[in-house]
């Protein structure tokens, strides 16, 4: 606090800057950056998409029950939006849910949850209802990401028609800017 002729004249802290959601949902603007990579105009464009159509019902297929309530799943939630997970290759890092379930983890509240506070809720979820193997298991794989590993990724064909589709869309971003 200063005093200039008998004004007191408080200085406050600027505010902080409020966790803007521009960093709190920095990891669907990477996904989106990723799903540019792979040809994609967005993360809507992906879910309407053949690669989101296969890898989903894939999913839903081999795991018909929501992991938290054992009702039928119908909706694939990313626990994380690495190319591999996007595109199936790590179909370990998805989880398919009810809608209720899926509802319950994105939203805290009427609040969009970022996805790490997402996937969060879903682990405390899944740690009450006892879910321990599939606990470690995710733990697992996603230690495996974070140490590289992307051997299967290289091998796959998936990844190379993303690939070529990514290049293809350059292509056309190029011929247009220039036409
Ligand atoms: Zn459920």
């Amino acid at each position: 606090m200063v005093i200039v002729g008998g004004w007191r004249l408080k200085y406050k802290k600027p505010p902080k800057p409020k966790k803007s959601d521009g960093k709190k949902f920095k990891e669907y603007r990477r996904r989106n950056d990723k799903l540019s990579q792979l040809g994609y105009a967005g993360y809507a464009e992906y879910l309407k998409g053949d690669d989101w159509k296969r890898v989903r019902e894939d999913k839903l297929r081999r795991f018909p029950q929501c992991l938290l309530c054992e009702r039928v799943a119908n909706q694939v939630h990313h626990l994380d939006y690495s190319h591999e997970v996007l595109l199936g290759l790590r179909p370990q890092l998805l989880v398919t849910l009810c809608g209720d379930c899926h509802e319950r983890i994105e939203f805290d509240g009427g609040e969009k949850r970022s996805l790490p506070e997402a996937n969060a809720e879903l682990r405390r979820l899944a740690h009450e209802a006892g879910l321990t193997r599939w606990l470690n298991m995710v733990k697992q794989h996603s230690a495996k990401r974070r140490s590289g590993k992307k051997a299967r990724a290289k091998s796959s064909p998936y990844l190379y028609a993303a690939a070529r589709r990514a290049a293809e869309y350059q292509e056309r971003i190029r011929r247009e800017a220039h036409g």
